[in-house]
C-alpha cells in the first residue's frame, strides 16, 4: 500500500514560510510528479513526506497512519538519490544491500532480495563490480535498486536525472516508468523539467512559491490550464 495525503502541511525556516498550509492526496500505486521552478519547495515537500525535514504545521499520514513523527526510516518510504550518492568502494551488491545490512536483516533474505532487484534493472552481471566501473545509467539503476530492497510503500525521487546527459535521461525516464508499471509502488517525482513532468506521469502536481497552482493529469493540464503560469510552465497553447 502506499497512500499518502497532506492535510495542511506547512514548513517554514525560521521566520520565512516556505510551504504554506497544503492538502493533497496521492493514491495507492499513483505516478506523481511535483513540478515547477527552481526554488519553489519541490524538495522540502518530497523531504517532508520522507521524514527528512520535521513539518511547521499539518499532518501527514501514510495509508491511514499519522507520520508526522515517525522517524525517516520507519516511514516504509524509499528516497532515490542521484548515483554519485553510491559507496565507490564497495560493490554493487553492497551498494544494493546496504539498507538491508543496516536494518541487520536475514543475509538469506538480503541475497534474495538483491538478486530481484538485479533482474529487474539488468543489473545481475554487473554484481560484483564498483559503482567506478560502471556507466552513469548502470550507476543510477544500483541507486534505485538500493530503494527497491526495501520494499517501500512508495519511491521518492529527487531529480534523479539531472545529473545525466541528455541521451542517457531518455532512456532513465523510459526506465523508470517501466518500473513502475511492473511494480506498482506509488512513486512521487520531483522534476523541473516539464517534458519529464508530462511523458511520466499519472497526476501533475504544479507548484509555485511553496502552493499548489494546479493537479490534474498531464492531459488536463495541457488542455485546462487554470492560469498563465501552468499554461506558460506546461507548454501549453493557451
Ligand atoms: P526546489 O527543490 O523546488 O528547488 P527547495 O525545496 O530546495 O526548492 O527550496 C524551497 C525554498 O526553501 C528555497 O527558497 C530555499 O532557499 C529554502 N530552503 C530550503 N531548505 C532550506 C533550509 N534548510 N534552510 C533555509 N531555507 C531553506
Ligand atoms: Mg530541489
Amino acid at each position: 500500500m502506499g497512500r499518502i495525503t497532506l492535510d495542511k502541511v506547512r514548513k517554514a525556516f525560521g521566520e520565512v514560510e516556505v510551504i504554506p498550509p497544503l492538502d493533497l492526496t496521492i493514491e495507492d500505486g499513483e505516478f506523481v510528479v511535483f513540478v515547477g521552478p527552481s526554488g519553489c519547495g519541490k524538495s522540502t515537500l518530497l523531504r517532508l513526506i520522507a521524514g527528512l525535514e520535521d513539518v511547521s504545521g499539518g499532518q501527514i499520514r501514510i495509508d491511514g497512519q499519522d507520520a508526522t513523527m515517525v522517524p525517516p526510516a520507519k516511514r516504509g518510504l524509499a528516497m532515490v538519490f542521484q548515483s554519485y550518492a553510491l559507496y565507490p568502494h564497495m560493490s554493487v551488491r553492497k551498494n544494493i544491500a546496504f539498507p538491508l545490512r543496516m536494518a541487520k536483516l536475514d543475509p538469506a533474505e538480503q541475497n534474495r532480495r538483491v538478486e530481484a532487484a538485479a533482474e529487474v534493472l539488468n543489473l545481475t552481471d554487473y554484481l560484483d563490480r564498483r559503482p567506478g566501473q560502471l556507466s552513469g545509467g548502470q550507476r543510477q539503476r544500483v541507486a534505485i535498486g538500493r530503494a527497491i530492497v526495501r520494499e517501500p510503500a512508495a519511491f521518492l525521487f529527487d531529480e534523479p536525472l539531472s545529473n545525466l546527459d541528455a541521451a542517457l535521461r531518455v532512456g532513465m525516464r523510459l526506465e523508470i516508468s517501466e518500473l513502475h508499471k511492473r511494480l506498482k509502488t506509488t512513486m512521487i517525482y520531483v522534476t523541473h523539467d516539464q517534458v519529464e513532468a508530462m511523458t511520466m506521469a499519472d497526476k501533475i502536481v504544479v507548484l509555485r512559491a511553496g502552493h499548489i497552482e494546479q493537479v490534474g493529469s498531464p492531459l488536463e493540464l495541457y488542455r485546462e490550464p487554470r492560469n498563465t503560469f501552468v499554461a506558460g510552465f506546461i507548454g501549453s497553447p493557451k
